[in-house]
């Protein structure tokens, strides 16, 4: 084998698609295979062609790149393989590979550029976002869009974005978010909590009733200053470089608190700050560090199931269905403490949906980039969410809920059906306004 060759393998790491035996044990959890029905668009034969590449049978990496862009990266082929075959790791080599050699226009490697390295690490740039939302909502000017017709022509189908994009919170308030707030009653534990930053920007609400549920159900909370976007969007777009220069600024960061838990609400943001330790793994100066960062790193319901639940006042009957978020289920491997918290609230019917384990087709910024297949795959989650009756649709991840609520849209549901955090609906039932 020449040195180019070995380089290439070790770069898409090579040897981790050995342990693929082609079973197909995954392939009927795959959406995309569901939905697209080719060999290349399954699991098994994403596998296949990075293992290609790697043994010099294919030698145009261009080959790769409609099966990895088209791939959700929900990670249900993870779960479902009986010989542990890391799926996460060999597509997000690939993509990386691919990203490296790719020739971007000016524009898009400009746009890709500002929005990686500028908007989403920067709290300032988050701020200006989440206000600028605030604005175009309470001027007016999102009402003369909505009436002007233009909402159909932007590009990417955002328009339909703009429908499900949820209230902004005011300039005004959006400073309020607390730094600290103490424990309600018995303390059980401290914690630091991560805000995220399409969270902070876009609903950031649903942060604050986080820490407010966090504290009354026993914990300290801690907003730690310096914290900063995740990284996920960039890892999943193949910029390893920029998430490693994230994922070591979070680090720095949560060092400085003494806490029993890094504490998040956003399934995609969680599994990426649960996986810094193998991310940063093969760095000496910071794979220490960042395997106590994991090792703390927990979703929200984790932690208030820890805690005993939440306290909770009368509420009433209400039909609700379970939309699991795929980074929680499989790359975090929470599946049941939503569904006790769920169940916890009295005259709550939970009904799971057929299916569940299947992605919506949110993915990160999948459903901007890939639209139409996106749409295919949420088309056929809704007709799971509709047998089930339900009148809300609870998820567990900022993706997922807009998804959710664009499917409610697109089945002219709005009327009988709601899409919800499991944050809000919690404190909802525990009275917190
Ligand atoms: S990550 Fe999801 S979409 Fe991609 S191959 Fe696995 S199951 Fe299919
Ligand atoms: S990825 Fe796992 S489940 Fe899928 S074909 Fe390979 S060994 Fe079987």
């Amino acid at each position: 084998m020449d040195n180019q060759l070995a380089a290439l393998r070790k770069e898409l790491q090579y040897d981790k698609t050995n342990s693929c035996v082609q079973c197909g044990y995954c392939l009927p959890v795959c959406p995309t295979y569901a939905t697209m029905g080719k060999e290349t668009h399954s699991p098994r034969g994403r596998i296949n062609l990075v293992k290609m590449v790697g043994e010099g049978r294919i030698t145009d990496l261009a080959v790769l790149e409609e099966p990895m862009n088209l791939c959700l990266g929900c990670r249900a082929c993870e779960t479902a393989c009986p010989t542990g075959v890391e799926y996460g790791a060999i597509l997000e080599a690939a993509r990386a590979a691919i990203t490296r050699r790719k020739k971007f226009s000016v524009p898009v490697r400009t746009l890709r550029g500002v929005l990686f390295k500028k908007v989403f690490p920067s709290k300032k740039a988050m701020k200006l976002m989440g206000n600028g939302l605030w604005l175009y909502q309470k001027s007016g000017m999102q009402k003369v869009m909505r009436k002007s017709g233009l909402m159909g022509k932007l590009p990417y189908h955002l328009g339909s974005f703009e429908a499900v994009t949820p209230e902004a919170v005011a300039p005004r308030d959006r400073g309020r978010l607390p730094k600290r707030l103490a424990a309600k009653g018995e303390k059980k534990y401290t914690i630091a909590f991560f805000t995220g930053c399409i969270m902070d920007a876009m609903f950031q609400r649903i942060n604050r009733l986080s820490i407010e549920l966090l504290a009354k159900a026993g914990c300290d909370v801690i907003v730690v200053e310096h914290q900063t976007c995740c990284g996920a969007l960039h890892a999943h777009s193949g910029e390893m470089e920029e998430a490693r220069v994230l994922a070591k600024r979070n680090v720095a960061a949560f060092e400085q608190e003494q806490v029993d838990f890094i504490v998040n609400n956003a399934g995609g943001c969680g599994a990426m700050l649960h996986e810094y330790a193998d991310f940063l793994a093969d760095d000496l100066d910071w794979s220490e560090r960042a395997r106590q960062f994991s090792l703390i790193s927990r979703d929200i319901s984790q932690v208030l199931v820890l805690c005993g639940g939440v306290p909770v006042e009368d509420h009433p009957v209400e039909r609700v269905t379970y939309q699991r978020s795929c980074h929680l289920t499989n790359v975090q491997r929470v599946v049941n403490e939503p569904l006790q918290l769920i169940k916890g609230i009295p005259n709550v019917q939970l009904i799971e949906m057929n299916q569940a384990e299947m992605c919506c087709g949110s993915a990160g910024i999948y459903n901007i980039v890939n639209y139409d297949a996106s749409m295919e795959i949420l088309d056929r989650k809704m007709e799971s969410v509709k047998e089930t009756q339900a009148v809300s649709i609870i998820t567990t991840n900022p993706g997922c809920l807009l998804q959710m609520k664009l499917g409610i849209e697109r089945e002219n549901l709005g009327s009988s059906m709601r899409a919800v955090h499991l944050v809000e609906f919690l404190a909802e039932a525990a009275g917190i306004k």
